[in-house]
């Protein structure tokens, strides 16, 4: 268990007994796979029982294939549990006696081995070739192999961009899986598509921009200068401004904000605190060619969506000033307006970790605002996990203090 995990246990002011609570499942049901797990979990730990924090693993340089690789840690836990075969698959199932039949229970046809749910089943044929057509991947031949270790010796033979779209279309392809598994409607595959496109767009950007910055150094707050001079709410506003408020402990805050001008220049702003004020990520765009100020707010909402699920792994509340977006973006709200494809993937990754949706005040939006200007204004693009420069600083810094 993760300390954060064991953190998160509200400990009881009087003097009980503990007790034991089966938590991997949400709700404590005991399950079959929630078992399976937990067993699985406890293989892995003293499979690493070797391991220094140095190399984690203990073992030899190729799980630097998955650990260096680019993608969000959730998908290097997936592809580590993939290529040790932990995977609940059938096949891993029977074997452990867990279910009698090795099947697959989705396409019928086969064995259900890890080789078999992540390539072969038809629904991870249905996502593979759509993600073909856009991206430069492996072909079925390429990866077969009657060798347990297939998933290995494919990463070996690719790239850094060919492993993030690789490990990036496995995690999706056992999501999938798992939505069928559990009888639930998976979304339609090209929901899946751009769901995967716009989520690695999003970390290319990360990696682009995080490396970019450190090397630009003084340049890039050179370029800065006279941020603040923008990015700071007016301050001859006579009345009483609203001020942001952190979110409750436990849950993170996204607020995000979209700038326009009528020449078609537009900028987002998104940024992501937590109850105690701490930045989470904070990060602009400057984008051409929009129509409105909605499109605007619309793409902030999107994109900071997209970052919230890939640097914050708890639950999580999104703020906008923009009333007729929250509107857009609800379950519900019929969604036949130009702007029905990024509502759809808005509302998609809403529903992943069902993200509550918040109305603020402009007042309380100006961190976000500000960023948002960074990127119409000064025509920035990045993301900043941790080391942001002062006049961001400034900027989050305009949320908290109210004017005298
Ligand atoms: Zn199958």
């Amino acid at each position: 268990m993760q300390a954060s995990e064991i953190l998160k246990i509200h400990t009881s002011g009087r003097n009980e007994d503990d007790f034991l609570a089966w938590h991997p499942e949400k709700f404590g049901a005991f399950t079959v796979r929630s078992a399976y797990r937990l067993a699985l979990d406890e293989q892995l730990r003293s499979d690493g029982r070797q391991a220094t924090s140095a190399n984690p693993l203990g073992t030899s340089t190729d799980w630097k294939l998955i650990w260096q690789t680019p993608v969000p840690p959730k998908v290097r836990i997936f592809a580590w549990k993939l290529a040790r075969n932990a995977l609940a698959t059938q096949v891993n199932m029977a074997h452990r006696k867990m279910e009698t039949f090795a099947t697959c229970t989705i396409c019928g046809n086969a064995d259900e081995t890890t080789y078999h749910a992540m390539i072969q089943c038809p629904h991870a044929r249905g996502l593979w070739s759509v993600m073909r057509e856009v991206w430069n991947l492996p072909t079925e031949e390429m990866l077969f192999e009657h060798n347990p270790d297939w998933f290995m010796h494919a990463l070996k033979r690719l790239d850094v961009d060919q492993r993030v779209f690789f490990l990036m279309t496995m995690w999706r392809v056992w999501h999938i899986h798992n939505e069928l598994t559990h009888q639930k409607q998976p979304a339609p595959i090209e929901a899946s598509k751009r769901f995967l496109m716009s989520y690695v767009q999003s970390l290319l950007l990360i990696e682009q921009n995080v490396v970019v910055d450190l090397e630009k150094g003084k340049q890039s707050v050179d370029q800065l200068k006279g941020f603040s001079k923008h990015g700071k709410p007016a301050e001859k506003r006579p009345h009483v401004k609203d001020k942001w408020r952190p979110p409750d402990e436990g849950v993170a805050k996204l607020n995000v904000d979209g700038a326009f001008s009528m020449d078609g220049r537009a900028g987002t702003g998104m940024i992501m605190r937590r109850s105690d004020g701490s930045v989470v990520f904070a990060a602009c765009r400057q984008l051409n060619g929009y129509a409105d100020a909605l499109e605007a707010e619309i793409a902030a909402m999107e994109e900071g969506l997209a970052l919230g699920l890939a640097w914050e792994p708890g639950p999580f509340i999104l703020e906008s000033d923009s009333a007729d977006a929250l509107m857009l973006a609800k379950e519900g709200t019929p969604n036949l307006s130009r702007h029905a494809m990024r509502i759809k993937l808005i509302r998609d990754r809403i529903r992943e970790r069902e993200v509550g949706l918040q109305k603020v005040s402009r007042d309380a939006n100006g961190a976000s605002h500000g960023l948002a200007l960074l990127g119409r204004v000064h025509e920035r693009s990045g993301v900043w996990l941790q080391n942001y420069q002062p006049e961001i600083a400034e900027a989050i810094k305009a949320d908290c203090i109210s004017p005298v």
